[in-house]
This record gives structure tokens, C-alpha cells and sequence, in this order.
């Protein structure tokens, strides 16, 4: 939500690629915002990408590469988990973009895990809409209670804890 996150998560692809390992960023099917071969920062940046269907599809797409970014993390659920342990095992390094709290405000998977394993973890807020102070949350601005409903323009809204919740 603005907040950078594939900023970061491209700028360290970049800074492993330069330094001559194999790279790849993985992106989850499902997210039909964008564009499936690439990820794309809300800056413009963009990174060429492998649009993969779940988590169980990341191990055979980042089979060869010293370094793998997953982007969207929160498509791939409780499963990315396991998924990220067996690449590290492997030796690689596994950087992950995602949102960890889902639209009631509550931990998201796999990051309640995914955030206790994690070597560093890293929080990007963007300005809430509504005041600008720093948001945590994704405010969905329609009716739907699903865990994951891929939203358009418009669809969510980076809030702060006073404002969620609010209409
Ligand atoms: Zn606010």
C-alpha cells in the first residue's frame, strides 16, 4: 500500500545481483494486478518476474538461483513457510514482500510465522488516507469478508490504527 515494500525487495535483488549471484523474483498468479512476468513498485521500478501458482511452485521455480525474492507473500498462505525453509537449507537467500495483517486487522500467514524464523525483518508503513500519520492497516473499501480478494484501484486503503475501521 505505498508503504515500499517492493521498493526494498528489488533494491536487494538488485544489490545480490550485482555482486554476480544467480537471482530470480517469484510472483504469485492469483495477484492479476499486474502484469504476470514482472513486479512493479508503486514508484514505477519494475523487475522481471515468475508468475507462480502457489507456494509448493516456488521450490521447482527457484531450483538454480543463489537468491530469491517472493513478492505478494500473503497469496501463498501458512504454506510459504515450509516452503522458505527448504530454499534456505538449500543456501539460499529468500527475501519476502508481503502484507501481514489481513483486512480485520489480524495476522496475516504466513508472516506469524514467517516474521519469527526471519534472520531481519523489515516494516514499511505508507501516510493512512485519512490523516496521513503512518498506516498499518489495509482498510478494504468494499463488502467481502474472503481472506484474499485482489482489489483494483481504489479497493484498499492504507489507514492508521485510529482511522481503521472507520468508513
Ligand atoms: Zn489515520
Amino acid at each position: 500500500m505505498f508503504a515500499g515494500k517492493t521498493t526494498e525487495l528489488i533494491r536487494r535483488l538488485e544489490v545480490h545481483r550485482q555482486a554476480g549471484l544467480r537471482v530470480v523474483a517469484l510472483r504469485p498468479v492469483a495477484d492479476t494486478r499486474y502484469e504476470r512476468a514482472v513486479i512493479i513498485s508503486h514508484a514505477g521500478k519494475r523487475w522481471n518476474a515468475v508468475s507462480v501458482p502457489d507456494a509448493a511452485a516456488i521450490i521447482s521455480a527457484a531450483r538454480g538461483f543463489d537468491a530469491v525474492g517472493i513478492d505478494e507473500a500473503h497469496f501463498f498462505g501458512a504454506a510459504l513457510t515450509q516452503v522458505c525453509r527448504g530454499l534456505i537449507g538449500a543456501g539460499a537467500t529468500v527475501i519476502v514482500a508481503g502484507v501481514e495483517r489481513n483486512h480485520r486487522g489480524e495476522p496475516f500467514e504466513p508472516f506469524p510465522e514467517l516474521l519469527c524464523e526471519a534472520d531481519e525483518v523489515v516494516k514499511f508503513s505508507g501516510p493512512c488516507a485519512k490523516c496521513g500519520r503512518p498506516a498499518v492497516h489495509s482498510q478494504r473499501m468494499f463488502a467481502n469478508d474472503a481472506h484474499i480478494v485482489v482489489g483494483g484501484v481504489g479497493a484498499y486503503e492504507a489507514r492508521c490504527r485510529a482511522c481503521f475501521g472507520l468508513p
